[in-house]
């Protein structure tokens, strides 16, 4: 039987790891260790409402303090995980070595980083914790001129909430479009036009050489030569997976941890969850690594199960949000491969949605403030039939007729 159950990582699929436990009536110990000092929280926000000072830091929490006032969990906070020994099922930590009978690893990703010449001036920044986003925000008192690198969502996001508040934006992003990673051409067009209306300066395909300024970063010096003038950075040039902690322990490691449809790694007392892993997508017939919230929070609830005896498999279509100025992005599943395309409803309306083909099956949905089109995209990805066309693009036609 399990009797204690070790969470590694204390972010938001953390803190649903030990509400699905509370739930399934796990009734042996919890132990959640992290090296934030913060309770598990939610990301998204980060770059949106609580950058933009309209959600206080108690909202972020997955669950209030009151929830882990609890005699079955033990909360390690501000605790470094330095090894798993598989051995003798130990996790070892900067404040001593803890125990476990079945170990969650929820260990997240860490933001990469710019290293060229200036990448430790004051006012360049990151963003990934609460502590990053204190950071931005005592620059935004008094700095005018803002500099972002990278134009995924990240960064995008960034820009729209800082242009609000009136800053000066530029955006310097070295592919030929914005949010390339993961949206088509067309909704890259889309968004273009919408930051440059907003004022934001848009750089696209440009690299960045260096970082200037004495202690201070004053200027961003691009590939070509030319000084952009900044009084502070936000760069948001992706994420990197936390696999070190489960290669060192000869885990079986990919492009992240690897696991089966159950959330279990290549050793069985081991599960893994969020975006630090791979996962078998049988909606996709390949691995994934997602970054992607709800992603984590399913897997999170499959591994509980799995530990409860409930055998759960995990078969998800994925999806993803942004909220930039007034609009809601949502996508629906991966358009990697996509051979045809459809646009549903009028780009100049804000409102329409980008819909992804392949063999004349939807894979993929971007939806542009069309809470519609997205949910019954996910269906429609999920039941993997062949869709007509016309009747796709036809907004008279509701989605949902078509499965
Ligand atoms: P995030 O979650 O941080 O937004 P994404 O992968 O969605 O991550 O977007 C990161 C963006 O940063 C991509 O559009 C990528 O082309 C861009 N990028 C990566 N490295 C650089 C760089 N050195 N300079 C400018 N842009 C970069």
């Amino acid at each position: 039987m399990t009797e204690k159950v070790v969470i590694a990582g204390a972010g938001h699929a953390a803190g649903q790891l030990v509400a699905s436990l509370k739930q399934q009536k796990f009734a042996g110990q919890i132990v959640l260790v992290g090296d934030e000092p913060y309770l598990p929280y939610q990301r998204p926000p980060l770059s949106k409402k609580f950058l933009s000072g309209d959600m206080p830091v108690e909202r972020l929490y997955v669950k209030p303090a009151s929830f882990y006032d609890d005699p079955q969990i033990e909360l390690r906070l501000e605790t470094l995980i330095t090894e798993i020994d598989r051995d003798s099922k130990t996790l070892k930590t900067d404040s001593g070595d803890i125990t476990y009978d079945k170990l969650i690893l929820a260990l997240g990703s860490k933001v990469r980083r710019l290293a060229i010449e200036g990448a430790d001036l004051d006012g360049v920044h990151y963003l990934r914790s609460i502590a990053d986003v204190d950071g931005i925000h005592a620059e935004l008192q008094h700095k005018k001129n803002a500099v972002i690198v990278g134009a995924g969502y990240i960064g995008l996001e960034v820009a729209a909430v800082i242009r609000q508040l009136g800053l000066a934006v530029t955006v310097v992003e070295m592919a030929d479009r914005v949010m390339s990673r993961v949206v088509s051409p067309e909704i890259s067009d889309f968004y273009q036009i919408e930051h440059t209306t907003q004022g934001v300066k848009l750089r696209l395909s440009t690299g960045i050489a260096a970082f200037r300024g004495e202690g201070r970063i004053s200027a961003v010096e691009t590939a070509e030569g030319e000084l952009i003038p900044a009084d502070f950075v936000v760069v948001g040039i992706g994420i990197v997976p936390n696999v070190e902690l489960a290669s060192d322990a000869g885990l079986t490691v990919e492009d992240g941890i690897v696991v089966n449809d159950q959330c279990q790694t290549s050793d069985p007392n081991i599960y893994a969850v969020g975006d630090c892993t791979t996962h078998p997508n049988s909606i996709y017939d390949r691995r994934l690594r997602l970054e992607s919230v709800h992603n984590a929070l399913e897997q999170a609830k499959t591994a509980v199960s799995n530990i409860c005896s409930k055998e759960t498999h995990y078969s998800q279509v994925p999806w993803f949000w942004s909220d930039q100025y007034d609009l809601k992005l949502q996508i629906a599943g991966l358009s990697t491969g996509y051979d045809d395309i459809v646009i549903r409803g009028n780009p100049a309306d804000r409102s329409f949605a980008c819909l992804y083909l392949k063999d004349s099956k939807l894979i993929a949905t971007d939806a542009v403030n069309s809470p519609k089109e997205f949910v019954h995209s996910k269906t429609l990805i999920a039941a993997r039939t062949v869709v007509d066309r016309d009747k796709l693009a036809d907004t008279k036609v509701p989605l949902k007729e078509l499965y």
